[in-house]
């Protein structure tokens, strides 16, 4: 089968199926130039003050935004930061976590997930993933409660909304707080609810990568009228209480930074949350279309849609059945990248087999936190921990390049390449 077949491979010199490079991500038009000219006509690029007044929450855009976006997501507070890691930080100081506690979480995400935890000097716990949706997997966190598990931050992967019925039930029994990490999954729902407002504290990302962007930015909700007023005093030094007197219930992690969005940014989200749910429906169609045309391609599997959820693809991920394809997912995305694709292998790789915690060295070079006095646990990051997730790179293959300006052509190419690529080297 080689030499001939094998030839059409545009990697061994035969005609690509795609020739043009992707179009850079641009969900911005009119309405985003309209809204920053606004915002430099009135000349106030900013205007949070870290004092007990009304500009304690920011300026004009700033409010505005949050008011919409907690309207849109149907929650009682959204609070605008400069990006969904910032959010993180927030939200996970704003839960009250701390040196000592533990935070069970997943190790396929980005590593801003984790670092909010380290962040504040707490032990990041990860647990297995489930392999139909590649999130966390609630029996693996049922396992890893500990006296020291303080919350849960789980991930909405590739915009497919985790199993939050289990996850929440398993956060009751145990009295833990859940933040959701919804950078990938805004308009995602469970069962009817919107991924990011179903735990105690949602975190969305609007980073240029993501489904809609001010560049950088992020969103944090809340239903909590408290966790919401230590989210905005996080957001802004906690300036407020040191200068003026607001008054806290706790000083816990009252140490602020500047997580503050600007001006002409929160101008660009409230355009760009306007234009959510139809960039949504596109991406949704045009997977729809894809998952079609890959049907009856044997050997892979499309994006599991579990009972109940309305995943928003972020990313496209398909599933490699190593039965049937002996080619690894390396040399699949190498051959269909070559083909003009843009795929990957997975996604990340497990982040516990990152350095920092095989090395365990973080803050300084004195092992903290894990070697913190107030630490009574014992956090295993061996290799072998999460047999799921660590297979996913055998297994998996993703892309971004299933959302708008992409068509239905760019979606027949992608089919064509697959099938092409899967029928000579399978
Ligand atoms: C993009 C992303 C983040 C970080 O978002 P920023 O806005 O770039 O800080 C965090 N978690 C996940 C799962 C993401 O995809």
């Amino acid at each position: 089968m080689k030499t001939e077949a094998m030839s059409e491979l545009a990697i061994n010199g035969g005609k690509r199926i795609r020739n043009k490079p992707y179009p850079p991500h641009v969900t911005t038009g009119p309405e985003e130039r309209e809204a920053v000219m606004r915002v430099l006509d009135r000349g106030i690029l900013s205007a949070y003050e870290g004092t007990d007044n009304e500009f304690f929450l920011g300026g004009e855009e700033v409010r505005a935004l949050e008011g919409e976006w907690a309207q849109k997501f149907n929650v009682k507070h959204a609070v605008a930061v400069n990006s969904a890691t910032s959010g993180l930080y927030a939200a996970i100081g704003a839960a009250g976590v701390g040196p000592g506690d533990e935070v069970i979480t997943t190790p396929f995400t980005m590593s801003a997930t984790s670092s909010a935890i380290l962040g504040y000097n707490a032990i990041p716990v990860f647990c297995d993933v489930e392999l139909d949706t590649y999130n966390l997997d609630p029996e693996a966190v049922r396992k890893a409660i500990t006296p020291s598990t303080k919350a849960i931050m789980v991930v909405h992967i590739f915009g497919h909304p985790a199993d939050m019925n289990e996850l929440l039930a398993i956060a009751k029994k145990h009295d833990l707080k859940v933040i959701e990490d919804a950078a990938q999954a805004p308009g995602a729902r469970f069962h009817g609810k919107l991924a990011g407002t179903i735990g105690d504290i949602g975190v969305y990302s609007l980073n240029c990568n993501k489904a809609i962007q001010t560049g950088e930015g992020g969103i944090v909700v809340t239903d909590d009228d408290g966790l919401a007023q230590r989210l905005r005093l996080i957001r802004n030094h906690a300036e407020a209480v040191i200068a003026s007197g607001m008054k806290v219930d706790s000083l816990v992690n009252m140490l602020g930074w500047n997580y503050r969005l600007p001006e002409i940014e929160a101008a660009i989200a409230r355009c760009q949350v306007s234009k959510l749910d139809k960039l949504t429906c596109q991406r949704i169609e045009l997977v729809d279309y894809l998952n079609g045309k890959l049907s009856n391609i044997d050997g892979i599997s499309v994006p599991t849609i579990k009972d109940g959820c309305e995943p928003v693809y972020y990313r496209y991920s398909l599933k490699l059945d190593r039965s049937k394809i002996s080619a690894t997912p390396k040399e699949v995305v190498e051959t269909l990248n070559a083909e003009g694709l843009d795929f990957y292998v997975s996604y990340m790789s497990p982040l516990y087999l990152q350095p920092i915690f095989q090395e365990r060295i973080v803050f300084g070079d004195k092992g903290c936190p894990f070697t913190c006095g107030h630490y009574q646990g014992n956090v295993n990051y061996s290799k072998g921990i999460c047999p799921n997730a660590e297979s996913l790179d055998q297994i998996l293959i993703s892309t971004e390049e299933v959302r708008p300006p992409q068509t239905t052509e760019d979606m027949d190419e992608i089919a064509e390449a697959i099938a092409k690529v899967l029928g000579k080297i399978g």
